[in-house]
């Protein structure tokens, strides 16, 4: 197996020559010698590399490398008498694998993460964009980890699809270039591209118990936030004989069990975004794991609002889809934890959500962190049939279309609940960026898709 940095500052095999692969970060020459610092992206270290005269190609290869020039060296690992860092390599070979040139984009100094957004292709480079595309990894392997170990099924939902998830958000449309009219549809009916899985998600829970997606989502929303993306990934548990309750508890572990993890594992990257990021992060995080999430029904969450005396942009009162600013000012200022919002007024929230016993409300949640807001949005569903389609008329859905959707209240309904927890709002979450755009290797906004 290839050996990475990060295995040799995890043991160092002290005394033992190594060969290593990787790109360089900085060179710095003193009499005789260069101090190269070599980066492999297995962690956010990199290996100092000490070079000298003695080497065939110094004076030709090495004094004249520019950062970002790729490079295999082979060496003996010492100890290093450097302040800072325990062990250096002395360099028996130095070769050049692949130049840099001198106009390389990304010096030492600090650039402006707009700046970086322009250069998709080499911002992963940098130790912030670099930290959070390890942190993301880990994170999606603790999410398969989390529902494995609770014997979840894991289903691949289409992307391409013929029914819109009503009320999650506009739908790209799927076409080939040679479809005029309504008879010439690939699909023999207009398509487009997932909003969510959860219809489909349904079907298997109602087969297989508990199920979930981790797939890609899309929304044309012309949204331009920090916290909206066109193509961002979704979580989607759906579970059979479960209600809101037991949704609730679920998505609160999973919360917790996705944090726990990455500071267990991501230390280094996390002690970065703690520095340089968001000062608090980690003791932000800590707590949440250990802090149980307040809940609060949805009308009391409006009485607070209203009882702010606070002049929201958006004016409050009971019925509206609470914005940002509400869904911040309750859990920064008023709970400073994450907080479980229930009972949303049923005109406001797909017809899909199991209406409640008072006939105006339904048994919806959403988890808001400070910082963003929404983080996740569920429900229980409604599996009464009748109460369904009264439901599915009221919005003006074709009862023909979701047949096969009602199909699964006819044929041994039972109550079910899920929720979809956005991939890039827990990375934003927990990485502290200020901007979801980081958060996605390549992020697609509107007018925003550059490779
Ligand atoms: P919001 O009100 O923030 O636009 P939503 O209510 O439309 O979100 P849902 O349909 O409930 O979102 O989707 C479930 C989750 O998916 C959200 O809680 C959020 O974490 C995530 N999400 C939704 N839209 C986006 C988006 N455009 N970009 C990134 N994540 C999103
Ligand atoms: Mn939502």
């Amino acid at each position: 197996m290839k050996l990475r940095i990060k295995n040799i500052l995890n043991k160092p095999p002290l005394g033992e020559t190594l060969t290593l692969c990787g790109w360089l970060r900085t060179r710095r020459d003193t009499g005789g010698f260069s101090f190269l610092e070599l980066n492999d992206g297995s962690c956010l270290s990199g290996l100092q590399v000490i070079a000298d005269a003695s080497l065939a190609n110094y004076d030709s290869d090495i004094k004249t490398l520019n950062t970002g020039a790729s490079l295999q060296i082979t060496g003996e690992l010492k100890e290093s008498p450097a302040q800072g860092q325990v062990v250096e390599m002395h360099a028996t070979s130095v070769e050049v694998v692949g130049v840099s040139c001198p106009d390389y984009p990304l010096q030492k100094k600090r650039h402006s993460f707009e700046f970086l957004r322009e250069m998709s292709h080499l911002r992963p480079r940098t130790n912030a964009l670099g930290a959070v595309g390890r942190v993301r990894s880990r994170l999606g392997y603790a999410v398969h980890n989390f529902f494995q170990e609770r014997d979840f099924i894991f289903l691949h939902t289409p992307i391409i699809t013929t029914s819109d998830c009503e009320g999650a958000g506009e739908m790209f449309q799927v076409r080939t270039g040679h479809e005029h009219g309504s008879e010439s549809h690939f699909f023999g009916h207009p398509a487009g591209l997932t909003v969510s899985g959860q219809l489909q998600a349904e079907v298997y829970a109602m087969a297989l118990g508990d199920v979930y997606t981790f797939g890609p989502t899309f929304r044309a929303e012309n949204s331009n936030t920090s916290r909206h993306l066109a193509e961002f990934w979704m979580i989607e548990p759906e579970m059979a004989f479960c209600d809101l309750q037991c949704n609730m508890e679920v998505a609160g572990d999973m919360l917790k069990y996705l944090i726990a993890d990455v500071l267990e594992h991501c230390v280094e990257d996390m002690q970065l975004f703690n520095n340089f990021i968001e000062k608090g992060l980690l003791e932000k995080l800590k707590s949440v794991v250990e802090k149980d999430f307040v809940h609060l029904p949805y009308t009391e969450a409006i009485e607070l609002l209203e009882k702010s005396g606070r002049s929201f942009d958006y004016p409050v009162k009971w019925g509206i889809d609470m914005q940002s600013e509400h869904e911040r000012y309750l859990c920064e200022e008023v709970f400073s934890c994450p907080l479980i919002v229930t009972d949303y007024p049923a005109a406001i929230k797909p017809f899909y959500m199991r209406m409640n016993d008072d006939g105006r409300t339904v048994a919806a949640m959403d988890i808001l962190v400070p910082g963003i807001g929404e983080i996740v949005g569920g429900s229980q569903r409604e599996e009464r049939l009748k109460v369904l389609e009264a439901r599915m008329k009221e919005a003006g859905l074709s009862l023909e279309e979701y047949d096969w959707y009602l199909d699964l209240r006819r044929y041994g309904s039972a109550p079910h609940s899920g929720f979809g927890l956005g991939f890039e709002r827990l990375v934003q979450f927990v990485t502290g960026m200020s901007n979801i755009r980081e958060t996605i290797p390549f992020p697609r906004t509107p007018g925003f898709a550059p490779c």
